[in-house]
């Protein structure tokens, strides 16, 4: 079945007792046994598994191509499990420009629990190939990276990690798997916050770990979702569902207004650099033509007028949302350093745009008066 099809029917079963052609949110937090002491549709209580959740991640699975898949309540607690399925004295690579909350988590939680890292910049092979140590167990990669849009090479990633006996997550949150489908390139774990493009109305939290294989790892996943807790509600989960279904569309229509707003800031005077794999001058532009079927519709640019250049354009801009997040159908833009803290690797003439539905004719206007004052 094709991607729209299925962002539409997968999961989804008909309500046998009503008829209802929508699905609706079953919010019990238990379920009850038959005579004979069993339990006939499978769930016991809701932290274990429910209706939704259980839609939720089949859907989730088909779209990616994989076996399985485990729903959270954010994308960070998506991202913990797969950490805290590893050992005390485990090795984990991940970019050096990774989500500053993956870096928080690896620096601050995962410290203490005993596990390292190092931050590489995995579109260096050969900088990878020398970080792998006998103990790595995950190489964790993020691509387009979030706030340089750098795009990794998930095939040889694979490669490199399958070699020495680890494993490759890809954070495909800025892709989405309407754009890249990181299991079919030969990774063993998607994660997401679905909290972005999947919900895509900046109206839920949410997280997903999408599995290639039922392996230890993912075992050890699902037991940090259902014996820890970290679950959505069964609202969100129908939220989501109900969001993914307009996923492609969206998507398409937010990727084609990227591609425009890029180029027009590309050409204007004021800035120094677009970061946009959807650019030819794009470093990853090759490889993103290779492993995407669209270049997204995150981007980010810098200034010639340093930090104050890009807090006044921030300042300007009236349909642009002054905000964290990225994904859903209003376009935001921020002070990427300001919102990453004291720890920041981000340049300070930066800001980054999750470009949104309006009409690019209208986001470009916008810009222009913007960069103009
Ligand atoms: N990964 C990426 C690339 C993100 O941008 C974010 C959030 O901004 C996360 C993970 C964390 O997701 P959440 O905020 O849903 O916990």
């Amino acid at each position: 079945m094709k991607f729209e099809t299925l962002a539409i029917h997968a999961g989804r079963e008909a309500d046998i007792a009503t008829g209802a052609v929508a699905p609706s949110p079953i919010l019990s937090t238990t379920f009850a046994r038959d005579v004979h002491g069993e339990y006939p549709h499978g769930h016991v209580y809701t932290r274990s598994s429910n209706p939704g959740r259980a839609s939720l991640e089949a859907l989730l699975a088909a779209l990616e191509g994989g076996v399985a898949a485990a729903a959270f309540g954010s994308g960070s607690a998506a991202s913990l499990s797969l950490f805290q399925g590893l050992a005390p004295g485990d090795h984990v690579i991940a970019p050096d420009d990774v989500y500053h909350g993956t870096r928080t988590q690896l620096r601050e939680l995962l410290a203490r629990w005993g596990l390292t890292h190092s931050l590489i910049d995995l579109t260096r092979l050969d900088a990878v190939r020398a970080a792998i140590r006998p103990e790595t167990r995950l190489i964790w990669a993020e691509t387009p990276s979030n706030p340089l849009l750098k795009v990794s090479d998930i095939a040889a990633l694979a490669e490199l990690a399958h070699a020495s006996g680890a494993q490759l997550v890809v954070d495909s949150t800025f892709a989405t798997p309407v754009l890249q489908q990181p299991l079919q390139l030969g990774a063993d774990y998607v994660m997401h916050s679905t909290t972005k493009y999947l919900g895509g109305h900046s109206d839920v939290l949410g997280g997903a770990v999408i599995a290639r294989r039922q392996d230890e790892l993912f075992g050890r996943v699902r037991d940090y979702q259902g014996k820890g807790g970290a679950v959505p509600s069964p609202f969100d989960c129908w939220l989501l569902q109900r969001s993914i279904a307009t996923l492609p569309l969206r998507v398409r229509a937010q990727v084609a207004n990227a591609q425009a707003v890029a180029e027009f800031l590309a050409a204007h005077p004021a800035v120094s650099v677009v970061h946009y794999p959807g650019l030819s001058s794009h470093a990853g532009h090759a490889l993103a033509s290779a492993q995407m079927k669209g270049y997204g519709a995150m981007l980010s640019f810098q200034l010639h007028g340093g930090r104050e250049a890009a807090l006044a354009v921030a300042a300007k801009v009236a349909l642009f949302t002054r905000a964290t997040s990225l994904g859903g159908v209003e376009s935001l833009i921020e002070h990427r350093a300001s919102v990453e803290g004291p720890h920041t690797t981000t340049p300070q003439d930066l800001l980054r745009m999750s470009v949104g539905l309006e009409h690019a004719d209208d986001l470009i206007d916008d810009l222009r008066q913007a960069l103009a004052a």
